[in-house]
């Protein structure tokens, strides 16, 4: 017994006897974070809770920093200590069980955890719930994660017992001559695992299990193949609770899903993965987002350019995305004697345009814009509907001025973003700025103090427009610092859009130049910029966001017009030439059905209005109006209608009101 000196954190240091456990330790220190602690690192090692602290050498004091609940770290030793609790139930249920790896997902925005495991019998997903079931009864028995240390020989011994091969061999791949173990006392579970994890199973009481799926023994199709078990797991029932809301509301949002409801867009593996097709539907709601951008483009005095969709080989290598890009871009094709790369972005292609003439400081800036198709060579398993594809556009622009014009063009960038993002009706809108930092094993592009001018220039556009935004220290790309501009949707999921990049990289490798006022040549400065970003992956975030009912101005068909009877037919048909001569997209339900079936099928469809025709509105010349959202509305004149359609449309209202 020994007196030692602890303290949490940065805090006063104590007194205490050792040895003592981190659990103890933290109970004479602060008992709210005692009880709070899931584990903790001891002198900057992840331990438990019960691990034992000894005298230290030297005498120094002994810094506890206790993992806390709603932090990452917290969250990691909770999803893992139930990924063991998961395989303390399966092993129950199914004795003879072989376990694979279980880990924590901390990234994943669909599960929080998985465990691969091989039963005696295929699971299914019946299985889970009562799976879930026993795991909440060893959770409620309250029994203690120990773990303990033995020899390699002995851990190696244990598990061949127990017919676990597959953790035999990570023993034999991973393990140093001391292998930790883990049980979960009282239940058949035995794991080899660093650890650390909650004392004990009752701290779980938030989990859930979500799927089953196949895979892998360490992701090889020549090996076992083993059953994935998913689930997530949080600090409190409310958040499990929330989060499950979120994901069936995603679910019911599925970009993939409505896009063949409503035929706005295909991925046809006849064609390719990752290739995408816009239906008529789809690309109205594209041809408003360029028409949109264009009309903007215009006023802000941008050009437009359009440019090939390959170029030679040398150009990227030139340009740097061979040696920084390469794994991303198609392999090379060759015709004749010339090696040719589909472009994976379209800056070198931009520059092209600009290096084609002698530049003045007077012809700057030059603001070139495109909608710039480009490919990148994802692999399959990453590709996910519109979000990630292999062909997309991107709306794209660059940017070349003279030094002291930046700060006007930076102002510009965020400006116009700003205001393009509301009109899509994103009202929640984050900036980050990511910066160069501190650490200095980073390689960089530039000199530096031009880093801190164009930090500094990025950093004043955001503050002039008293914009909120996050200083990402390190975040920077190698070739400048940037602003990226996140969307919150309408169920509070974060998506990152465009983005304004400084470049020190292209103008020095292309050599650009301008000649300045005292007439010499002068490297001008770069601007890379796109607002949308990836126009496919735009057009899914507005998908998921509108759940499919897009604003007026957005929707492929914003008008339906049904007749009630046959007899109608040509009215309506009249009703909708008027409307289409308006200018307003317009179909004509003809079909004998029901007029009840008929705005059944309009409200699916998601038109924002109806007009329902009868007899009587033929009489009065007059239309009967249904809002999708409202219903009825009432009765009015064709004329009054065409002009609050033309108000929503041209105003770009995101609501009918
Ligand atoms: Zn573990
Ligand atoms: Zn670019």
């Amino acid at each position: 017994m020994s007196e030692i000196s602890v303290h949490i954190n940065d805090g006063p240091a104590a007194q205490i006897t050792a040895p003592v456990t981190v659990a103890e330790a933290l109970k004479r220190l602060d008992r709210d974070v005692a009880k709070q602690a899931l584990a903790a690192r001891v002198n900057g090692h992840e331990v438990d809770l019960a691990y034992s602290i000894e005298a230290s050498e030297n005498g120094d004091a002994i810094k506890i920093e206790p993992v806390l609940p709603q932090t990452l770290a917290g969250l990691d030793v909770l999803r893992h200590s139930t990924a063991h609790l998961l395989a303390a139930a399966v092993l129950d249920l199914f004795p003879g069980t072989k376990l694979g790896i279980g880990p924590a997902l901390l990234d994943d925005p669909r599960y929080g955890f998985f465990y691969d495991v091989i039963a005696p019998r295929a699971l299914t997903e019946a299985d889970l719930p009562v799976i879930e079931k026993k795991m909440r009864d060893i959770a409620r028995r309250n029994m203690p994660y120990r773990r303990d240390e033995i020899s390699k020989a002995e851990a190696l011994r244990i598990f061949a017992e127990r017919e676990e091969p597959l953790k035999c061999e990570l023993i034999d791949e991973k393990a140093g001559e001391v292998v930790s173990v883990y049980y979960i006392d009282g239940s058949p579970f035995i794991d080899f695992c660093l650890g650390p994890h909650v004392p004990n199973t009752n701290r779980l009481r938030a989990f859930k299990l979500l799927s089953l799926a196949g895979a892998y023994w360490k992701g090889d199709a020549e090996r076992p193949q083993m059953q994935r078990i998913y689930g997530t797991a949080f600090f409190t029932p409310e958040e499990l609770d929330a989060w499950l809301k979120q994901r069936e509301e995603a679910e019911k949002r599925d970009h993939r899903r409505l896009g063949r409801e409503l035929d706005l867009f295909s991925i046809q593996e006849q064609y390719g993965q990752g290739l995408v097709f816009w239906h008529p539907k789809g690309s109205i709601v594209r041809q408003q987002m360029d028409d949109y951008l264009r009309e903007e483009l215009v006023k802000r005095n941008y050009s437009f350019v359009y440019t090939p969709h390959l170029a030679k080989r040398e150009l990227w290598q030139l340009s740097g995305h061979e040696q920084n890009y390469g794994d991303s871009m198609f392999a090379p094709t060759k015709l004749e004697e010339t090696e040719f790369r589909l472009k994976p972005m379209n800056c070198p292609m931009h520059i092209g345009i600009y290096k084609s003439q002698q530049r003045s400081y007077r012809d700057l800036p030059q603001r070139y814009a495109e909608m710039g198709t480009v490919y990148r060579a994802e692999l399959s398993g990453t590709l996910h509907g519109l979000m990630r594809v292999r062909g997309f556009t991107v709306d794209d622009a660059h940017l070349f001025c003279t030094p002291e014009q930046i700060r006007r063009e930076i102002d510009d960038c965020v400006d116009f973003a700003y205001q393009v993002l509301k009109t899509f009706g994103f009202e929640k809108i984050k900036f980050e700025l990511s910066v160069k930092g501190s650490d200095t094993s980073k390689l960089y592009l530039g000199a530096e103090e031009d880093w801190a001018e164009a930090e500094a220039a990025l950093a004043a556009g955001l503050d002039a427009r008293g914009i909120d935004y996050q200083r990402m220290e390190g975040e920077a790309a190698f070739y400048g610092p940037k602003i990226d501009f996140k969307i919150e949707d309408a169920i509070g999921r974060l998506w990152q859009l465009g983005t304004v990049q400084w470049d020190f990289n292209l103008p020095e490798r292309f050599e650009l130049e301008y000649i300045g006022e005292d007439n010499k040549p002068h490297r001008p400065v770069m601007v890379h910029r796109a607002l949308f970003g990836s126009i496919e992956r735009f057009f899914g975030v507005l998908i998921e966001h509108y759940a499919g009912a897009f604003p007026m101005w957005l929707a492929p068909v914003q008008v339906a017009v049904l007749p009630i009877t046959d007899r109608i037919n040509e009215y309506a048909e009249q009703v909708a030439q008027e409307l289409r001569a308006a200018g307003l997209r317009v179909e004509v339900n003809v079909r004998s059905d029901k007029i009840g079936a008929k705005i059944r099928d309009a409200q699916l469809q998601k038109v924002p209005f109806m007009l329902v025709l009868g007899d009587r509105e033929i009489e009065e010349s007059k239309v009967a109006l249904r809002e999708r959202t409202k219903g009825d509305i009432g009765t009015m004149p064709l004329a009054e209608f065409m002009e609050m359609a033309r108000r929503l449309v041209e105003s770009r209202a995101i609501t009918n009101e």
